[in-house]
């Protein structure tokens, strides 16, 4: 079975890759430091601990596992986060990729597959987001990925390093087996936020802001399921294996919804009313991210089934009440 190496695998989307790659016959290995994954997360396959700075340790799995290539989702990857300590940003992703880049390069393992990001493009006023809109981040969050995507090509042009890179849009939902789920600490995210809030477990949920430009004044983002996500990995690892070279996909349905809507959502999921308060802009926020692009779906044949409000949000339910990581 081939073996492909993940990073950040036992952290929400990696943990899903994983079982999607399992699925698709591969032997993922899990690469993670355990600093936001969990050892729980880590069902479908080995296990290595470490940090993507040390270089050692890198070059000693490479050199036990042997992949025949690197999917990395390991990242810091908090917006609020990344304005606060833009150096721990720097450092962990751009500096902690490069360091997995070059270990992947020494051990002869040239096919890799990217998680960047629509933060990568920053604000555009309604602007359809494609693969060519010019990138322009907010903050040292999408700054730090976009960094990565321009040492990807940089190793490509001198080492042959064939790469494809997702820029994905807003990440949702759960394995509908909820042998694992999105488990943040602190959480962040809307999605789970909500359900907390539904559940008694916070008192409510806050709206970061409702003056923007937008019909109802909230942001808009495009929310793309988890294992609709992965299953496009599993495509790019097919693409780099046909030999298809390196290729920029943007990860999203094209349907964007404000967070009023994702609230009434909930609501209508659950049959629950959610808590929620009014508060300030969150810093680093865009205004509207939303896919324009339908390359994945033309190029790699990606259907992104799952990825409807109701379904992501029935799914993220799921996990919420019946999975949950002890370590
Ligand atoms: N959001 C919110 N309250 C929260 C968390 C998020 O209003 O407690 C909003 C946030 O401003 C953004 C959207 O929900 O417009 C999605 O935010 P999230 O942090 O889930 O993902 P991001 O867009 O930062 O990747």
């Amino acid at each position: 079975m081939t073996t492909i190496l993940v990073t950040g695998g036992a952290g929400y989307i990696g943990s899903h890759a994983c079982k999607a790659l399992k699925a698709a016959g591969y032997t993922p290995v899990t690469y993670d430091n355990l600093v936001t994954g969990w050892r729980d997360a880590v069902k479908f396959g080995p296990f290595e601990q470490g940090d993507l700075l040390d270089r050692a340790r890198l070059d000693q799995v490479f050199a036990t596992h042997k992949p025949a290539a690197v999917m990395h989702f390991a990242a810091l990857s908090q917006v609020g986060e990344a304005m606060a300590e833009p150096g721990r940003y720097w450092r962990n992703n751009v500096e902690g990729s490069l360091t997995l880049i070059e270990a992947a390069v020494a051990a002869g393992c040239l096919d890799f597959v990217f998680s960047s990001t629509c933060a990568t493009y920053g604000e555009h006023d309604n602007v359809v987001l494609d693969e060519n809109t010019p990138q322009a981040p907010l903050n040292a969050y999408g700054a730090s990925k976009r960094a990565i995507e321009d040492i990807l090509r940089d190793f490509e042009a001198a080492h042959g390093l064939r790469h494809v890179i997702f820029r994905y849009f807003n990440v949702a939902g759960a394995d509908p087996e909820a042998e694992v789920g999105e488990h943040h600490r602190p959480e962040t995210h809307l999605v789970p936020l909500m359900l907390e809030a539904i559940d008694g477990q916070r008192d409510a949920l806050t709206v970061f802001g409702t003056d923007y430009d937008t019909p109802d004044g909230t942001c808009i983002r495009d929310y793309v399921h988890v294992c609709d996500l992965v299953d496009a990995h599993v495509l790019g690892l097919g693409w780099l294996e046909q030999d298809k070279g390196s290729r920029v996909f943007n990860l999203g349905t094209g349907s964007g919804f404000s967070v009023r809507e994702v609230i009434d959502h909930s609501r209508s999921v659950t049959n629950r009313d959610v808590p929620y308060v009014v508060g300030p802009r969150r810093g680093g926020d865009c205004t509207k991210l939303v896919s324009g692009s339908v390359r994945a779906e033309q190029e790699l044949g990606w259907t992104p089934a799952r990825s409807n409000l109701s379904t992501m949000i029935e799914d993220a339910w799921r996990w919420h009440r019946t999975g949950h990581y002890e370590s």
